[in-house]
């Protein structure tokens, strides 16, 4: 690796440690010329999975984006690492079977499962911009049938 601040490619490796996913591995690597550290990620590299839109169109899938999504519908009630957690576990399940393509619903959906586990606030307001309510009337029939339809919790 080159270094990003002398540019000099003399480092090694000072700690490795594996992210909680168990995907990739993040390594501090210090510059032998100038001292300074920086981090690298290693990670598995898979084929491509693709979603369809609604619109038809046909994008990458990208983890980030999905945790983005979750962030800012949790805003401070769920951690940082549950949600990457919970991202990774939705990939998983998107790519089950070696799945190269999904659908935006198919990856909504197993959002909305995800946050509905782990918080009925943040389920709910990401139900909101999925589903796109219009009417406070909206919100109560979404709760309702959460409450219908949640099943005593697993863990
Ligand atoms: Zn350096």
């Amino acid at each position: 690796m080159r270094c990003p601040e002398c540019g000099q490619d003399d480092d090694h490796v000072v700690d490795s440690r594996p992210h909680p996913d168990g995907e990739a591995i993040r390594r501090r690597r210090e510059c032998g010329a100038c001292g300074s550290r920086f981090t690298t990620f290693e990670r598995i590299e898979r084929p491509p999975l693709l979603v369809r839109k609604r619109s038809g169109a046909l994008v990458s899938f990208e983890v980030a984006r999905v945790l983005d999504g979750m962030a800012r519908a949790a805003k401070d009630r769920i951690g940082r690492s549950v949600l990457e957690q919970a991202a990774s576990d939705i990939e998983r399940a998107l790519r089950a079977a070696g799945r190269r393509e999904v659908t935006s619903e198919q990856v909504g959906l197993q959002v909305l499962a995800r946050l509905r586990d782990l918080d009925e606030v943040t389920y709910v307001r990401y139900a909101s911009v999925y589903k796109d309510f219009q009417r406070p009337e909206d919100f109560e029939e979404e709760l309702s049938e959460l409450r219908k339809e949640l099943p005593p919790k697993a863990h």
